[in-house]
């Protein structure tokens, strides 16, 4: 089998034998101070690297090169996504699944969870807890189960999700986090507007990934692998990426998760639009030291922060899998979005005490998310609800365009004040309501455009006077 990035097989375009030649390299010349400079210097025109030259990176322990990476990775996340730092929270939706995932609790064979789906009558309420909350944007979730989860399950519970307007509050994006499926099922996924497709590949090894989803349709690596092919052939723009840090050598994933976006951009013109970074965790018959891949969180660190340089113009999104200490550390190196006020159990946002027993992981940041937007703002970033990408056409390459072009300052920035101030207003505690308050009327400055400048004032005015909604 040969590498071959354009090729439409998984074992091809995530070719084994060229990502163990690329660590090879990599460690043959992670000492290589001259090479390792050669990178840094084109990771500074801003146009990304291979996977071969962000992997010598990510092998580099020459102490002066770590921080030239850990503060190019910085400026980079400042040039593309500024200070902005996008929120949204996980809705679990069913823990029926077939698979035999031997990381996941919602395994087939784990008689010890209770298993539960939402009603569309629940899913309304918990959609109304979260708009509480304050939150626009959500990630549905769902193990795979075709009988008791079928697709028109899903798009169901998308339809109700839009469909709740309470007080002031709506969801004005729905993620789809659901297993592998057909063309078919994608371009209905599209049709019911939803925002990005993610599926995380958990691991790129084909001998490891069989073993640990030993049962099951997910067992198909190939089927799995080729997903977000099918999901763009289905017309969804937008896909996320992803890897379960902890499950095989990070070295490897690190590698081929960068096959995988090269791939995709190199068929389909536009690479994913996010990359997710989830870490093995504990949960009900799940024990992540079962796993001997774990790495530190100093590791877990510098890959985030080469992803960031080799590829600038890809989201980054951090859950709640993480501790506050960790998040604060990953987001600066290059995060554009997390979760907050998350609950990872069937139900959980209705419960007034955080619910174990359908739980999929444990979360180790249980800030609620006023606390979290607090937190964002004390260290310096903008809490963003915003949500006008998709809606206003800007998905795939179109965002792209947008990013490269550095129009984002005028555009995501000022949606980002605009929906804070709507947050602020229908949402905040007193005091995180001054803070941002006091934010919003600094950050209006660093507005390029006069033009927009001033309508953003306009705007946060009729914001003021109950008006909600508006977009660049
Ligand atoms: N069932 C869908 C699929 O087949 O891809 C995805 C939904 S699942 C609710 C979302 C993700 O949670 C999985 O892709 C996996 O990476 C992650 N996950 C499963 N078990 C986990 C654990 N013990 N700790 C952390 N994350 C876990």
């Amino acid at each position: 089998m040969n590498y071959d990035m354009r090729s439409m097989r998984a074992e091809e375009f995530i070719n084994d034998e060229e990502i163990r030649e690329t660590l090879r390299y990599a460690s043959d010349h992670k000492d290589d101070l001259k090479l390792i400079d050669k990178i840094l210097e084109k990771a500074k025109m801003r146009k990304g690297l291979n996977h071969r030259e962000a992997s010598v990176l990510l092998a580099c322990d020459n102490e002066i090169r770590v921080k030239d990476i850990y503060d190019l990775a910085e400026q980079i996340k400042k040039d593309f996504y500024g200070n902005r730092i996008v929120l949204f929270a996980p809705l679990y939706l069913s823990n029926y699944c077939i698979n035999g995932c031997l990381y996941c609790p919602y395994h087939l064979k784990n008689k010890n969870i209770p298993r539960r789906k939402l009603t569309q009558e629940e899913v309304a309420r918990e959609v109304t807890a979260l708009q509480d909350m304050g939150h626009k944007r959500l990630a549905i979730e769902s193990g795979e189960d075709p009988v008791n989860n079928p697709l028109e399950y899903i798009l169901d519970c998308i339809k109700t999700i839009y469909s709740i307007k309470h007080k002031n509050g709506a969801i004005r994006r729905i993620n789809v986090n659901i297993a592998a499926t057909t063309v078919d099922d994608y371009r209905r996924l599209r049709d019911a507007a939803i925002g990005t497709y993610i599926l995380f590949q958990e691991t790129y090894n084909k001998t490891e990934y069989e073993r640990l989803h030993p049962t099951g349709p997910k067992h198909d690596y190939a089927w799995h692998t080729e997903a977000m092919d099918r999901a763009m052939e289905g017309g969804i723009d937008d896909v996320g990426i992803g890897v379960l840090f902890g499950l095989d050598n990070y070295d490897y994933e690190f590698a081929a998760l960068l096959m995988h976006a090269e791939h995709l951009e190199a068929v389909h013109g536009v690479g994913p639009h996010t990359i997710s970074v989830p870490r093995v965790k504990k949960a009900d018959d799940i024990d992540p030291g079962d796993f001997d891949n774990s790495l530190s969180d100093e590791m877990f660190c510098k890959i985030a922060a080469c992803i960031r340089i080799a590829v600038p113009y890809t989201g980054m999104i951090i859950s709640t899998r993480e501790t506050p200490k960790v998040r604060e550390k990953i987001i600066r190196l290059g995060v554009s979005q997390i979760s907050g006020g998350s609950r990872t159990s069937v139900g959980g946002y209705c419960e007034e005490e955080r619910p174990h027993d359908t739980e999929q992981f444990d979360v180790s940041d249980n800030r609620t998310l006023d606390e979290v937007v607090n937190w964002l703002m004390r260290a310096g970033y903008i809490p963003s609800f915003c949500t006008a990408c998709y809606r206003e056409g800007r998905t795939g390459d179109r965002f792209m365009e947008l990013c490269k072009s550095g129009q984002i300052q005028n555009c995501c920035h000022p949606n980002a004040l605009m929906t804070l101030k709507e947050y602020l207003i229908d949402y905040a505690a007193p005091d995180t309501a001054k803070i941002g308050n006091a934010l919003i009327e600094k950050e209006i400055g660093s507005i390029p455009n006069e033009q927009v400048r001033k309508t953003v004032c306009q705007r946060l005015e009729k914001i003021a006077a109950g008006e909600r909604d508006f977009r660049f």
